[in-house]
Order: C-alpha cells, then sequence, then structure tokens
C-alpha cells in the first residue's frame, strides 16, 4: 500500500467522515463544476423536482463522494451509498431503488464496475422511474413491475471511457473532476488542521499541499502523518521543518513521487534511455501490474509534466531527469 496513493486506505481513518465538507461553500475547489452544480440545484429546488442523474469522473481522492453527499444534503434528501460491484444480482438493485424515497439520492462508486445485465435494469430506473425483473424460475418465473419514485442516481467512476455510451448518455450532468491547485490544496490542509485542532503555519501548510499530487485525500493522509511528528517533537505548531523532515522520512519527496514513481522513471532512464517504452514492459520491469501503473502511477506523473506518451510508449521528459538528478542526453 502506498502513502501517497488517492485511494482510500488503512491509512485513513474515522475521521475522513468529519474531514468531508457538509455544503457547497465548504467545498474548496472545482469551481466550474460547482458554479454548475449549485444551478441545477438551485433550478431543481424552485421546480420541486429532483435533480437529473450526475455523472462524476476523475481519479481517486478527488472528492467525488464527498461532493455526492453534498449535493444530497444541499437538496436535502437522503444518500444512500453503494458501489458497482457490489451489486450483483438484480434483487440487490432491487432492495437498494425500494428505499429510496421521493427525490433521494442512489450514490453508486465505481459505477463502470456495474454488472452488464444489473446497467441494462438501471437504464429504465433513471429515464422512466421504473423496473421490470423476472423473479423466481423455472415453471415459478414471472415478471414483476416495479414503479419508483423519482430519484437521482450519481455514479463516480475513475475512467470515464470505460462506461459503456447507453448509461453515460442517461446523465444529465456531467461532471469532470480535476487534480486540485497547490493553493486550493494549501486551503483544505487548514481547514483539516482546523478539524483536528492543530496548529499549522502557512509554509507547512503549502508543503504538504507541494507533496499531495493534487489529491486532498492525499492532502489529510500526509497531514495526520505529519502531526504525529510534530507532536513527538514537542512542536506547538507543524512548521515547514517537521513536515520536510517527516516526508523525507516518509519517501515522499518535494514533488510528491514515492518509491514506485522514482523506480519507474529511473527504470526508463537507465534501461531504456528514456523511452519511448510501452506501458507493460515498464510494468514488468518495476514488478507491477499493467492496470496498476496504468491507474495509480502514470497518471500523476503526465500530469506534472515527468512522463509524455508518444505513439511508440512512455518518455521520460528533462523534468523529469532533473528532478532525479540524471544528465539528460537527447535521442
Ligand atoms: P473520492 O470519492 O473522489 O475518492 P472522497 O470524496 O472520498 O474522494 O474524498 C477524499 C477525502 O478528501 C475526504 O476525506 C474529503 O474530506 C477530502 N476532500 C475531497 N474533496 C475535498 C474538497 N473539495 N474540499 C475539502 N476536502 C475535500
Amino acid at each position: 500500500e502506498r502513502l501517497i496513493s488517492g485511494e482510500s486506505s488503512r491509512f485513513d481513518d474515522e475521521k475522513e467522515i468529519k474531514l468531508r465538507p457538509q455544503l457547497l461553500e465548504q467545498y474548496i475547489g472545482q469551481e466550474q463544476l460547482k458554479k454548475e452544480i449549485a444551478v441545477y440545484i438551485k433550478a431543481a429546488k424552485q421546480r420541486e423536482e429532483s435533480l437529473d442523474h450526475v455523472l462524476l469522473y476523475g481519479p481517486p481522492g478527488l472528492g467525488k463522494t464527498t461532493l455526492a453527499s453534498i449535493i444530497a444534503n444541499e437538496m436535502g434528501v437522503n444518500i444512500k451509498t453503494t458501489t458497482g460491484p457490489a451489486i450483483e444480482r438484480p434483487g440487490d438493485l432491487v432492495a437498494l431503488l425500494n428505499d429510496l424515497e421521493l427525490g433521494d439520492v442512489l450514490f453508486i462508486d465505481e459505477i463502470h464496475r456495474l454488472p452488464k445485465n444489473i446497467e441494462e435494469i438501471l437504464y429504465s430506473a433513471m429515464e422512466d422511474y421504473f423496473i421490470d425483473i423476472i423473479i423466481g424460475q423455472d415453471a415459478t418465473a414471472h415478471p414483476v413491475h416495479f414503479p419508483l419514485p423519482p430519484f437521482t442516481l450519481i455514479g463516480a467512476t475513475t475512467r470515464a471511457g470505460m462506461l459503456s455510451s447507453p448509461l453515460r448518455a442517461r446523465f444529465g450532468i456531467v461532471g469532470h473532476m480535476n487534480y486540485y491547485t497547490e493553493a486550493e490544496l494549501t486551503k483544505i490542509v487548514h481547514r483539516s488542521a482546523d478539524v483536528f485542532k492543530t496548529k499549522i503555519s502557512s509554509q507547512g501548510a503549502h508543503e504538504i499541499a507541494r507533496r499531495s499530487r493534487g489529491t486532498p485525500r492525499i492532502a489529510n493522509r500526509l497531514l495526520k502523518r505529519v502531526r504525529d511528528f510534530a507532536e513527538v517533537a514537542g512542536k506547538s505548531e507543524i512548521d515547514s521543518d517537521v513536515v520536510i523532515y517527516a516526508l523525507n522520512l516518509l519517501r515522499v519527496d518535494s514533488h510528491g513521487l514515492d518509491e514506485t514513481d522514482r523506480k519507474l522513471l529511473k527504470t526508463m532512464i537507465t534501461l531504456y534511455n528514456g523511452g519511448p517504452v510501452g506501458l507493460g514492459t515498464i510494468a514488468a520491469n518495476i514488478g507491477e501490474e499493467t492496470d496498476t501503473v496504468a491507474d495509480m502511477v502514470e497518471p500523476y506523473l503526465l500530469q506534472i509534466g515527468f512522463l509524455k506518451r508518444t505513439p511508440r510508449g512512455r518518455v521520460v521528459t528533462l523534468r523529469a531527469y532533473e528532478h532525479l538528478g540524471f544528465e539528460y542526453k537527447q535521442i
């Protein structure tokens, strides 16, 4: 498990609940999306209708679940939360939908992992608020028609490309979540430090933000680790010295890279002259699954301009050579 992974993990505790902002105005960043959603919420409330279905996509830890619960909160409705792979049989979906009251939100995380037959049942539920399923087997099998109250489905996915087009077409609102800027992450760190009742200097908060890979979940996680170091060192405030000391010790560098990232870049530089090299080859060389590299390692390296995609494979950039202290040889 990587300390700087955007996925939730054992490093995050129950405090995460408290860290979650409750209202749109407390939600930092994603300004464009927030403005749009505020309008849709207001309009739906004025018309006394349920909010249109919402699809949120973006890397893990960027605040999709948080935004879904804020939407429910702002609409004044309940939210039921599940994940795509947890809905195995039609009956599981019926049970979930059956529980919804007028206007409620059903949040399905990892919606791209819904089984195909479930996805098909969802189409009529989303479009016309009913489901038709077959109950029983063989001789006792019979169709059942369930009408549903109007509800809002909020789907979250890390990969928009993996969603089938009929499913994607049924979302009226599609929100693309971006990595956060250092300034936004600095604000998030300050807010979380307030929740923890911990003092932090602005340089300290900025130093954490810089190493958080554009991801609030990582920022909060690093803050928690650094706070332990500050407390043990008897500091009354988290300053940049303790942040740098702790994160260097935890081997998270000034750009938020960890051993896995560095190993990948170094392998590409030393074995392949910086590329181009295919993702599968890189993965095999560093002993990781190709999917893991594609989902968890590569996106951030592309985002900060340390890797470039070319038709012939991935290439390490000058910036990455400089960061790692290798001499850049133009090929
Ligand atoms: P995702 O569902 O995209 O994986 P979450 O919604 O679970 O991400 O967010 C991860 C953590 O980051 C949560 O603890 C939440 O408190 C925090 N967080 C996410 N987005 C924001 C934000 N915009 N402002 C403040 N905190 C945020």
